[in-house]
Parts: structure tokens; sequence; C-alpha cells
């Protein structure tokens, strides 16, 4: 009879195993106050990190691709307010500004542009680049705090720090400040960039950024519809570190003249 016998590297492999399996089944808790960690993170290691990836100075690899990957999100809704004409006519509200990837092009194109962030120290990076004093008008403001109506709101890339009740309120109250059009971007949640993010947080190192949400695309766009908007524009924007999903939406019913 043969006896079987476990050798280190396999005890060692059972273990890996089995630590990874127990980290995909334990759901971290959720943090009660969300939006005070995101302020601080983005006032501190946060501002200095995301400073530099929305930057032009030399980065490393990774956020060379996740620099790479915003701008084309940025690009992207460049060219759709573009080919809606007359930016000269419209008003702006980019909430969650960040350094002004976003605002500045839209205002220097001609768009009156308000420009909000919760986080001072973007607020005040955005300012600090801005060739006009005026425009855009910048605020520091929790998005939801915002005030005004607005012919195009968006929302790039926030949402993804925020659980889904939280994300779903925030759309709704961003519905109310447009008359015409909505654009917001997420972090989609599929099988494969859930599991690819369980295993990311399972490394060192995971703990110094914030919690990343993903959002079924589902739920977004039952929001939308249910706030009065027809999707009518998407995209999908993905380098190897960067993934955002973005949605293009218009009003369809009171508010639209
Ligand atoms: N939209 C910008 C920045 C994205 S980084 C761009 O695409 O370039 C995310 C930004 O959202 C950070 O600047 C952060 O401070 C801001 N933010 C996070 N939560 C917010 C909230 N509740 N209200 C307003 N801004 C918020």
């Amino acid at each position: 009879m043969m006896e079987t016998f476990w050798s280190p590297r396999d005890v060692f492999l059972a273990l890996v195993f089995i630590g990874i399996t127990i980290g995909l089944l334990v759901k971290k808790p959720q943090s009660a106050n969300d939006k005070e960690v995101v302020k601080t993170y983005f006032n501190t290691v946060g501002f200095d990190r995301w400073k530099r990836i929305y930057g032009n100075d030399t980065v490393n690899s990774v956020q060379a691709d996740i620099r790479q990957g915003h701008q084309q999100t940025i690009d992207q809704v460049l060219n759709w307010l573009h080919q809606d004409g007359n930016l000269a006519q419209t008003t702006v509200c980019d909430v969650g500004c960040g350094v002004g990837s976003l605002s500045l092009p839209l205002a220097q194109a001609g768009a009156k542009v308000s420009a909000s962030d919760i986080s001072s120290k973007m607020v005040e990076q955005a300012q600090s680049q801005a060739p006009d004093a005026n425009n855009p008008q910048f605020q520091v403001a929790d998005l939801e705090s915002v005030t005004g109506k607005y012919d195009v709101v968006v929302c790039l890339d926030v949402l993804i720090h925020y659980p889904l009740e939280d994300a779903q309120r925030m759309i709704r109250h961003l519905a109310s400040l447009s008359t015409d059009r909505l654009i917001l971007s997420f972090a989609p949640k599929t099988l494969f960039y859930d599991l690819l993010k369980k295993i990311g947080s399972l490394f060192p190192g995971a703990s110094k950024a914030t919690r990343a949400y993903l959002h079924p695309e589902k739920e977004i766009r039952q929001i939308l519809q249910a706030e009065g908007f027809q999707i009518d524009r998407e995209g999908m924007n993905k380098t190897r570190f960067y993934f955002s999903r973005l949605l293009g939406a218009s009003r369809q019913s009171a508010g639209k003249d």
C-alpha cells in the first residue's frame, strides 16, 4: 500500500488556497462614514497620489496606465459635449472635479462651468491651474449639497468611493440639478472585476487606499430611468489597471424645453 505525505510545498499551496478562499468569502464591514474617510483621503495621501496621476510629471508604470485610462474617459466626455454643439451656451456642473481634468478644458472651450469637490486640496489645485479666475467657478462641497440648475451635470470616477445605496442617492440628487443631460461613470460590478478586486485587496498596501465599490449597471440604469433620463450614450474605458463605465443620459420629462 502506498502512503501519501504532504510535502512542505503542498502544505504551503493549501494554506494559500484556504487564505484566498476565506478572503473572498469574508466581507469587510462597511464603513459607516464613507464620506469622512473619502474626504480625508483626498485631502492627504489621496491628493498626492491622484494629483500625480492626473498631472504630467513622470509616474510609475501602474500610475501611467491609470492616467491613460482616465484620459480616455475625459476625452470621451469632451467629445460628447462637443458633438452636442454650442458649448459656449452650456452650463456644466462638474461634481468631484478633482484637479480639474474635465472642468478646465471645458471652460477653455467656452462652457460656463461650476466645479466642486469635497476635498479643499483638490479645489485649490484645480483653481491654481485655471487661467480665468471666474470660469470654472470652484466650490468646496459634498456633491449632495450642490444646488442650482445646469444644462449638463457630470460626475466622473467618484461613485466608486461609495456603496450602492449612497451612490443611488447621489445620482438622484445629481438628476435634480440637471435640466438636460447627466453623464456619470462608475466601476461596473462584473464577476471578473469583482474577483480581481477581491484578490487585489488581499495584497499588502491595498488598505492604504479607500474602499473601491463596484456597482451593478442594471441598478444604475434603473435610477437614471426612474429620474426621467434616457441613456443615449455609452462608453467603457479600460486599461490594465483602470476600468470605468461611462453613461450619458438625456432628460425625457419635465425640465427639458
Ligand atoms: N472627476 C475627476 C476626479 C476623480 S477622483 C476626474 O475624473 O478627473 C474623485 C474625486 O471625487 C476626488 O477629487 C474626491 O475628492 C471627489 N469626491 C469624493 N467624494 C465626493 C463627494 N461626496 N462630493 C464631492 N466630491 C467628492
